[in-house]
């Protein structure tokens, strides 16, 4: 209840400042006495968890007062403003939108006045989740310079939540008018999504939308993986090389999700030694159990499982990682003789399996939200590209 009084008290000084203002023209103390006595009703309403009395009681105070002029309308507006968004921070939207929906359509206030209303309104109803209701109203903003850049802020979110990529990149790109980024991850998301969503066959307009990401996100990995897979379908495997090797220098964190497709398209043009050449590349450059356990795979398909043996335990030796110590207890099984030796290997490798199995293979950077694949967008937090593999942070 302190908070609520805390919050109530921008209305309190809106009262206060207006009775300082009509104290030299009118006789104060009857008018003070009354409002205070109607505040003071309202406010024990409140704590006593009489919202709606409360609010009833506001509103008729403040229709009362601009019906006998009594208050300024600029500060009436403002306490009936501050009402509706304490009711909506408290989560009673209900009663935010009642107070909010008055203001807008009250024929006392100005056009600007109005517009403020209409701001507050649409957050209420994007609280409450009626996103059409809200984005009708972002709309009518967007026209307006003083609320343009808030209302194309949140048609994105709208957009973004009902998966309609056209319009999202379309808000985005007004955005990055207003204000230019270097590196606009959001935008290169948006166009990303929007190419993913496309149900055309089209791979000239794909690739046109993803180069456009690339430019304004030059580390937009997603967009390479997504020309590769392009590449792919047409079977241009050294283009597809070129575009999933790239992601190296983009964004290293993400390098265990393309390992596979590169030996793919490796394997097609018969050049898994160049693959072998990229993992010792990469591996000299970051740190991941992906890229280990890839270069581990390439030495037992050439020199047999011995090499490979040798390499994991190297790898070991040097830093404990779980998804490694499973392929190499693999590895140690295989050698085995029958026995209860290699019985207990068998459960050892089930046991790792299983724990491998249950732990999530990634992790939001910014929100800590963990999951078993990966999403471009976070779940919790809503942040674009934050969501890494696990095999990478856990060496950062
Ligand atoms: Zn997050």
């Amino acid at each position: 209840m302190l908070e609520l009084l805390f919050l109530l008290l921008p209305i309190a000084a809106a009262y206060g400042w207006y009775m300082g203002q009509r104290s030299a023209k009118r006789d104060q103390e009857d008018i003070s006495n009354k409002l205070s006595r109607d505040y003071v009703t309202g406010v024990n309403f409140l704590l006593s968890n009489q919202t709606d009395k409360a609010v009833d009681l506001f509103l008729h105070m403040l229709q009362k007062q601009e019906n006998e002029n009594e208050i300024e309308s600029r500060s009436q507006f403002e306490a009936e403003l501050t009402l509706g968004n304490l009711f909506r921070s408290r989560g009673e939207v209900d009663r935010a939108l009642r107070i909010h929906q008055a203001l807008d359509r009250s024929p006392n206030y100005t056009f600007e006045q109005k517009l403020l209303a209409k701001q507050q309104l649409a957050r209420d109803f994007m609280t409450i989740g009626f996103l059409d209701r809200a984005e009708n109203l972002y709309i009518l903003l967007v026209d307006e310079p003083e609320f343009a850049e808030n209302a194309l802020q949140q048609l994105l979110v709208i957009y973004q939540k009902t998966k309609e990529w056209k319009k999202a990149v379309n808000i985005a790109e007004k955005l990055a008018k207003i204000y230019p980024q270097e590196n606009n991850i959001e935008l290169a998301q948006c166009y990303c999504e929007y190419v993913q969503s496309l149900n055309t066959e089209n791979a000239i307009e794909k690739r046109q939308i993803l180069q456009k990401a690339l430019l304004v996100s030059s580390r937009c990995v997603r967009a390479s993986i997504l020309l590769a897979e392009l590449d792919m379908e047409e079977e241009n495997y050294p283009q597809a090389i070129k575009n999933l090797e790239e992601v190296l220098r983009q964004n290293p964190d993400y390098i265990g999700e393309v390992l596979s497709s590169l030996k793919l398209c490796y394997k097609k043009l018969d050049q898994l030694d160049n693959f072998e050449l990229f993992l010792i590349r990469a591996e000299q450059q970051v740190k991941n159990d992906e890229v280990d356990l890839a270069l581990a795979k390439l030495l037992e398909e050439k020199d047999g499982k011995a090499a490979a043996q040798t390499k994991l335990y190297q790898q070991l030796s040097k830093k404990p990682s779980t998804l490694i110590f499973h392929r190499f207890i693999q590895y140690q099984i295989d050698d085995a003789e029958e026995g209860r030796g290699k019985d207990s290997l068998i459960l050892l490798h089930k046991m790792v399996g299983e724990r491998i199995k249950q732990s999530a293979a990634y992790r939001c950077s910014n929100c800590g939200y963990q999951i078993h694949k990966l999403l471009w967008n976070c779940p919790s937090c809503r942040h674009w590209e934050t969501i890494k593999p696990l095999s990478a942070q856990e060496h950062n």
